[in-house]
């Protein structure tokens, strides 16, 4: 008999031939639950033990933060006392930022450039606009936002756009707007999200030695949810594999795609996702393989029914259907409540029965359309002593509070960076006026100075209140010198008086705010240890060639995962959060809220996308039902706090689509208004007389990023920014040097990193550096005069 291999066993035929299949490009198509993921990591297991792959060359690629760490945990779990170091496991955005701090020069920035995530990027457009004269009547702030996003997810620089954009009135400013915020940011050394993936994207087009040392590295590359990539990402993805530069592969590139992707779990239309890279995919890699999965092994028959159900009803589909062993299961539970206020007491009651008769908290998941929802939910079970967590959503490192620590670190870790500074100098108020920084700004600018460097320039009373600052910045970074990275938050928090600051108000507003400063610290250590960093080690020294120092690499994870704090993951605690901060997870127990019309589906995409909006919706909606393993509530409320007052609500038109065998009505409670009791009950009744009342304009933006931060009213050109990039197109951002013999090009041997070729070359003399990319390796930082290199 043959030992069955741990690594397939347990799969289905057609599991098992995605996990082995041959090394060619491969599409896996299914539905929720169907094992895609599991696929996905048995089959980097799979790779490394047939020694198809070094973890070095496996690059796997998903969505959010908590499915990224979830798919390193399952790899690790399946070849065990194997490191999974060398890999590169993460998001589009999180790999784009390793890309670019690697080949930070070359891609036009200062290694140490700063992440700005939706709120500051905000300001920097309203800076922008002020600059340029342009008013909020001309155009919304947010319009030109969402305007600079898009044209960058299209893969589009302003002096590449051609032509008006139908979508946004007055597109000639926007794009005028557009440019002169693309030399603001290079000016300042700032990235935003859309920009991680697009410059490293153009890095890759241009950059040919770089490409071709990724390229040849990669020899794997996984793509979980394929389905939501947008026309950059995937043409990053094609650029990585070989097909970056035209119809042809280029020569010598021997890597493959594994995609797997759900179409109908497409919920990204709106920023871009395009569900026609599939079908891209499919024709312009040759896909000669797509491998169907239909067994769902999440959840049972009632809750799978009702998913595809519901799913049926949307019409464009590439068609699948799933089934389940697993039996029936117990039927989904509706309940209508009263109030949005009634709805999350019910979610509290009925999670702390369940506990009671012996789940952990953690089984239970609440989710909601909007982050707004989250609120009553919260104190409901605040009140209840009921452990919680909440992913994405209000994020934790987006909070203006803990924004102005971190202000404060990134001023610890690069003085010059202008950004921080203004937000960190009158934060608490020290009376430093707007006067005063003009005046800074300008002696900034005469001097060519950042504003810190300008400090000492400045004379007369207010000077003596910005050197102050400058001092007790410089002095906290004394203090910091040789001390861990929790120790320096900890010095942060006491010297710039933040810690005492939130205290008093707290007090005073009964706001809870010092709290989440003293968990900065706690997800400072979490980060560390996570990232597999000496607790002890010194905050600011980079841990070795091409390492950043344990505070600049916080610092990029606080803007990139802003949601997901890693303190007290490992707790016992209810998850809250969005639908779309789901995607790709799962749970024994899911409570869907706000199942009204208008709040899910939600009016924004019902208004804008007309059929379409509706059927990403219930997209969303079957995304939503199949994160339930065993059990599903669905919840919704006739009365909701919106947007300052009380507005009724009509039950989802989702409800009706699911057949009424999957369901069991639940009784609202007894004592409610009479008014919700004749309207929730009875399954499906819908109210068609008293029409879409109660809706007064457009709810808040579930995008929302919360708090601004005021803008300072005059603009300024803060100085060290790299502008030797210019942004066109044909002229290479690696500039071929020779010096001290050395050049880019140049194939050479290391007697432990083994054969390499340079990428790039600086200093001079005794302190030339080289970069070079090894075969084995990855890139090193090399003193030339020091490591053995040899040419070849
Ligand atoms: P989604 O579309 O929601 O991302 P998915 O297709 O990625 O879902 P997975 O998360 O990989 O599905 O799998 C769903 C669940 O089913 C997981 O708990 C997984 O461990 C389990 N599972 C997958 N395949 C099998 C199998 N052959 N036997 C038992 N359990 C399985
Ligand atoms: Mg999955």
């Amino acid at each position: 008999m043959t030992q069955e291999d741990p690594l397939t066993a347990g799969l289905n035929p057609q599991q098992r031939e995605a996990v082995t299949f041959p090394d060619q490009n491969v599409l896996v198509l299914a539905g929720a639950g169907s094992g895609k993921t599991r696929v996905l990591t048995s089959r980097i297991a799979w790779l490394i033990r047939e020694g198809r792959a070094r973890p070095s060359g496996i690059l796997a690629v998903t969505f959010t933060n908590k499915a990224s760490r979830e798919m390193l945990e399952r790899i690790e779990r399946q070849m065990p006392g194997v490191s999974t170091r060398g890999m590169w496991v993460g998001t589009f955005h999180g790999l784009c930022n390793r890309l670019l701090r690697v080949h930070a020069a070359e891609a036009g920035l200062q290694p140490s450039f700063q992440i700005i995530d939706q709120a500051d990027q905000l300001s920097v457009v309203k800076r922008v606009m002020k600059a340029a004269g342009v008013g909020k009547e001309t155009i919304e702030p947010r319009a030109v936002q969402s305007y600079i996003s898009r044209m960058k997810e299209e893969g589009l620089r302003a002096s590449e756009v051609k032509g008006p954009d139908m979508h946004t009135a007055n597109a000639a400013v926007a794009l005028q707007l557009y440019r002169a915020y693309e030399r603001l940011c290079v000016e300042e050394g700032i990235v935003d999200f859309a920009e991680l993936l697009l410059r490293s994207y153009e890095l890759l087009q241009r950059n040919e030695l770089i490409r071709r040392h990724y390229e040849q590295r990669f020899s794997h590359i996984l793509v979980d949810e394929f389905q939501d990539t947008n026309v950059l990402q995937y043409r990053w993805l094609k650029t990585l594999a070989g097909y970056g530069r035209g119809p042809e592969r280029e020569e010598g590139a021997a890597n493959t795609i594994f995609a797997v992707g759900d179409d109908d779990q497409s919920i990204y239309a709106f920023r871009g996702a395009n569900v026609g890279n599939m079908d891209d995919f499919r024709r312009e890699l040759g896909v000669r393989k797509v491998i169907r999965l239909e067994q769902n092994y999440r959840s049972t028959g009632h809750i799978l029914g009702a998913a595809n159900a519901l799913i049926g009803c949307n019409t464009k589909r590439l068609g699948k259907n799933l089934w389940t062993d697993a039996g029936e299961g117990s039927r989904i539970q509706v309940m209508p409540c009263p109030s949005g206020e009634a709805e999350a007491r019910f979610v509290a009651e009925e999670i702390e029965s369940g506990h009671s008769r012996g789940r952990s908290y953690r089984d239970f998941a609440v989710l909601y359309r909007s982050n707004a929802q989250s609120r009553a939910i919260e104190s409901v079970l605040m009140a209840g002593g009921i452990p919680y967590r909440i992913y994405g959503g209000h994020r934790f490192f987006e909070r203006a509070h803990v924004k102005d620590v971190l202000a404060y670190l990134r001023l610890v870790e690069n003085p010059s960076d202008n950004t921080a500074f203004l937000r960190a100098v009158n934060t608490p108020a020290r009376g430093v006026g707007a006067k005063t920084l003009e005046k800074l700004d300008e002696t900034a600018r005469a001097a060519d100075l950042s504003l810190m460097g300008a400090v000492s320039e400045m004379k007369g009373a207010a000077a003596s209140k910005l050197r102050g600052f400058g001092e007790l910045v410089m002095g906290i970074r004394r203090a910091a010198s040789g001390r861990s990275l929790t120790d320096l938050v900890r010095i942060v928090l006491e010297r710039s008086t933040l810690k005492g600051y939130y205290e008093d108000l707290d007090r005073r507003e009964k706001t809870a705010k010092a709290e989440d400063l003293s968990e900065i610290v706690n997800a400072a250590a979490a980060f560390l240890k996570s990232a597999d960093i000496d607790p002890e080690a010194d905050a600011m020294e980079p841990r070795g060639e091409d390492e950043l120092s344990p505070l600049s690499s916080f610092l990029a994870l606080a803007t990139l995962e802003a949601g997901d704090n890693q303190a007290g993951a490992e707790a016992d605690a209810v998850q809250l959060m969005t639908v779309h901060a789901a995607k790709g997870l799962e749970f024994p127990v899911v409570f869907i809220t706000g199942l009204e019309e208008n709040l899910f589906p939600h009016v924004s995409s019902l208004r804008e996308g007309g059929q379409a909006g509706r059927e990403e919706e219930r997209r969303l909606m079957y995304v939503a039902i199949t994160r339930a393993k065993r059990e599903l509530y669905l919840t919704y409320a006739a009365r909701r706090f919106i947007n300052g007052t009380y507005q009724n609500e009509q039950q989802s038109s989702f409800l009706d689509e699911i057949p009424r065998e999957h369901l069991s009505w639940r009784r609202s409670p007894a004592g409610l208004s009479e008014e919700a009791e004749a309207w929730g009950e009875g399954g499906g009744r819908r109210n068609a007389a008293s029409g879409r009342g109660g809706w007064s304009g457009r709810r808040g933006s579930d995008e929302d990023s919360g708090q601004e931060r005021t803008s300072y009213g005059y603009s300024w050109r803060p100085r060290g920014a790299d502008s030797s990039y210019n942004g066109s197109k044909s002229e290479p951002l690696l500039k071929k040097r020779t010096e001290a013999g050395w050049s880019a090009g140049q194939h050479v041997r290391h007697p432990k990193f083994g054969k390499g070729v340079v990428i790039s070359v600086s200093g001079s003399g005794d302190l030339t550096k080289v970069q070079v990319a090894f075969a084995g390796a990855g890139v090193k930082q090399l003193l030339a005069s020091m490591a053995k290199l040899e040419k070849i």
